[in-house]
């Protein structure tokens, strides 16, 4: 399909194909375009999925590294200078998992935990994969290793008003042995506050009313998670700071002295120190059943036959065993880099990344993203054969251990982080994240604000399996979008919606560590088997993409990210509406500040903002035409993102160093936007609220500062 065949009536919205935002005529650009989008190709994209899902293979596993050197082959096949990278970074193993609970009478009433099972047709392959002696069993990675017993608590998602609520009840989680269920934020979150609250240990386990057999037909009959499949996941305190916990800021390359490595029992502000287990629904129903003590309130029951209660009668409680030992230890990951160098900006580096890690086969997670990340380097390789060169330096990136806690990129961001600052010899001007590219139809993106009008024309320019543009179906999901990050989510009048990037994937050391702006993209549909055995090939061809149409869509859309941004006139990054955003965010803030009576003043961060928004217009109409040397301009522009960086980082969590981007401290995957300022109002803390403003201010001044130059 050539998309300049398609009328410009099909797309009236704000741009014909012929001008696209960056370009001072478009015309060569859509020939090459049009090359590339005949290339990705379902079949192939299968056949990569297959070979990706044939065996478990968990970061530093054997079998990781047979997948490193499958996408290296196909990267050196495409033409990349291609190159295995490896680290070596702490990861945690399980040796002894054992979760046994008692009734009120003493009488047990599990001994777990229980392993996945379903039953299969005969002959089908089911039977097989979910027995492979290779499967990492189902544990949170970075549990403290410990044996503990305790009376139990329920403490629904485990979100801080979860336990605020609890505390009003008059239930104390102190001692106790707290059982949360995944959903809500990010499970590292629920241990941090449980930690926090002073709980020994914490069970966390899959509701059938969240992603299980109450929103639809379980795996094998259907994609939502069967009752006996627990969700594996790390419980880093990601939002403290991701990657190789050891290491935070320096990168954890082979033959590190072991002096510039923080000694593991002084791990405690990134990694539990007690005791995590995930658990089934299965193995979770008789603890809930037992429990006595008071009834949960309405909204914290789940989808169990009975009424849940929350626990904490001491007198005669439901107690839980835990016995965990994690092998903790530095082993070896291995990135895979690609690179196209650039032909005239070769200093400009574009990156475009997916990880390859999974907990188990990973089909959707991430073997989508893998998948069509190689189809989009086959289109690549195509047009290299064919004469194209890339204005820009192309960096494709095969990241390992994110599963773990972000840790290929985190280390390689970090490795490389003198290339993030203008006027180096080297400058990433953006990244381009997947990872699971597809469990299903609906089209999702999120992105920083300057981004957003460059994905949109993309979108325009690529075909939709369900008819239409990926645009067109991006704005008809409007609804599904919102239902799946309220709250988290701006839009504009005629706009599909954008998600904020928060974290839970490899943009965040771009984007909120190096100050590199990101998009991160994906097809989603009921994704039950997420972090299970059966998130395999076999799920995926019944359930997410039969044909691998969407899984060749997203190599279509991840590739002309990066041929667009490799071969723009001028950086196509929008400023005004991002300056716009901000502005809202301001506004959204002061209307916090105000409903808790907090007296701040937001008139030095508005009158900051208002000269960003000047700068940026001033600037936009130059990118509207560019000069013919666009040196400066460029400069300028790739000048911004790392100007709202903050040197000294945010409170208490100095990695994180973004002014308007941060995963929650208390979400973990959803972001707070101008977080400084954001969770200083939510603690009601006036000064720091103030001061953070303050920050903020510098941040918007170096900003347009960073623009200036170009204005004219
Ligand atoms: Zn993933």
């Amino acid at each position: 399909m050539q998309p300049q065949e398609k009328a410009p009536a099909a797309a009236p919205q704000t741009t014909a194909p012929t001008r696209v935002f960056g370009f001072r005529d478009f015309t060569q650009q859509a020939a090459w375009d049009s090359e590339f989008l005949a290339v990705p190709d379902p079949q192939l994209a299968r056949q990569h999925l297959k070979a990706l899902t044939a065996e478990p293979h968990w970061a530093s596993s054997p079998e990781d590294y047979d997948t490193a050197l499958y996408v290296a082959a196909r990267f050196k096949a495409a033409g990349l200078q291609t190159e295995i990278v490896p680290y070596s970074v702490l990861t945690s193993e399980p040796l002894t998992n054992l979760v046994e609970a008692f009734d009120t009478a003493g009488r047990k009433i599990l001994s777990g935990p229980t392993s996945a099972h379903v039953t299969a047709e005969a002959g089908s392959s089911i039977g097989a994969s979910q027995s492979d002696p290779r499967i990492i069993s189902p544990f949170n990675a970075w549990s403290a290793s410990g044996e503990v017993t305790a009376p139990v608590v329920y403490a629904n998602y485990g979100r801080l008003a979860d336990f605020q609520r609890l505390a009003e009840l008059g239930i104390s989680v102190k001692d106790k042995i707290v059982l949360v269920r995944n959903g809500g934020n990010y499970r590292g979150v629920k241990v941090y506050v449980a930690q926090q609250r002073g709980a020994k240990g914490v069970l966390i386990y899959s509701d059938p009313s969240d992603d299980g057999s109450h929103s639809g037909r379980p795996y094998p009959d259907g994609p939502f998670r069967p009752d006996s499949a627990a969700q594996r996941g790390s419980v880093q305190f990601m939002p403290i700071y991701p990657g190789d916990p050891t290491t935070p800021g320096i990168a954890s390359v082979p033959g590190l002295p072991a002096d510039d490595r923080i000694p593991v029992n002084k791990l405690q502000y990134d990694l539990p120190s007690i005791p995590v287990a995930p658990l089934s629904a299965a193995d979770a129903a008789p603890i809930l059943h037992a429990l006595s003590g008071p009834a949960g309130p309405r909204d914290w029951q789940g989808g169990l036959p009975f009424p849940y209660r929350l626990g904490g009668d001491d007198s005669t409680p439901v107690s839980v065993h835990m016995n965990l030992v994690e092998d903790t230890q530095l082993r070896t990951i291995w990135d895979v880099i690609g690179t196209i160098p650039g032909s005239s900006d070769p200093s400009q580096w574009v990156i475009a990344g997916n990880h390859r890690d999974a907990w188990v086969y990973g089909a959707a997670d991430p073997g989508s993203g893998t998948a069509a990340m190689l189809e989009a380097v086959h289109g690549l390789g195509v047009l290299l054969q064919r004469g194209w060169k890339p204005r820009r330096t192309i960096v494709v990136a095969s990241w390992d251990a994110e599963e773990e806690g972000l840790i290929g990129s985190t280390e390689w961001v970090e490795q490389n982080e003198t290339t993030q600052q203008p006027g180096e010899p080297h400058h990433t001007i953006a990244y381009f994240n997947m990872d699971v590219a597809v469990s299903g139809p609906i089209f999702t993106a999120a992105a920083t604000p300057s981004l957003r009008q460059f994905l949109q024309e993309i979108a325009k320019e690529v075909i939709s399996p369900a008819g239409g543009t990926v645009y067109q179906q991006w704005r008809k999901s409007e609804d599904h979008n919102r239902r799946i990050s309220e709250g988290s989510i701006t839009t504009g009048p005629g706009y599909p919606r954008f998600g904020e990037l928060g974290s839970g994937s490899d943009y965040t050391p771009f984007l909120q560590h190096a100050g590199v702006p990101a998009t991160d993209i994906g097809s989603d549909g009921p994704f039950g088997v997420y972090h299970t055995v059966y998130d395999n090939y076999d799920w995926f061809v019944r359930f997410a993409d039969p044909t691998f149409a969407y899984t060749q869509q997203q190599a279509r859309i991840f590739g002309l990210e990066m041929l667009h941004m490799a071969d723009a006139d001028v950086l196509p990054f929008d400023y005004q509406s991002y300056a716009r955003e901000i502005f809202g965010y301001l506004i959204q803030a002061r209307s916090r500040a105000a409903a808790k009576g907090l007296t701040l003043d937001f008139a030095g961060a508005l009158n900051a903002e208002g000269n960003l928004e000047a700068a940026a217009h001033a600037v936009y109409q130059r990118q509207l035409a560019p000069p013919a040397d666009v040196t400066g301009l460029d400069r300028a522009l790739s000048s911004v993102e790392p100007a709202l960086l903050i040197p000294e980082g945010l409170p208490h969590r100095p990695w994180y160093r973004h002014s308007i981007y941060a995963p929650g401290e208390f979400t973990g995957y959803e972001a707070v936007v101008i977080p400084g300022v954001n969770e200083a109002i939510d603690a009601s803390d006036t000064p720091r609220a103030q001061a953070q403003l303050g920050v903020l201010v510098q941040a918007l001044n170096r900003a347009v500062a960073a623009l200036t130059p170009a204005t004219r």
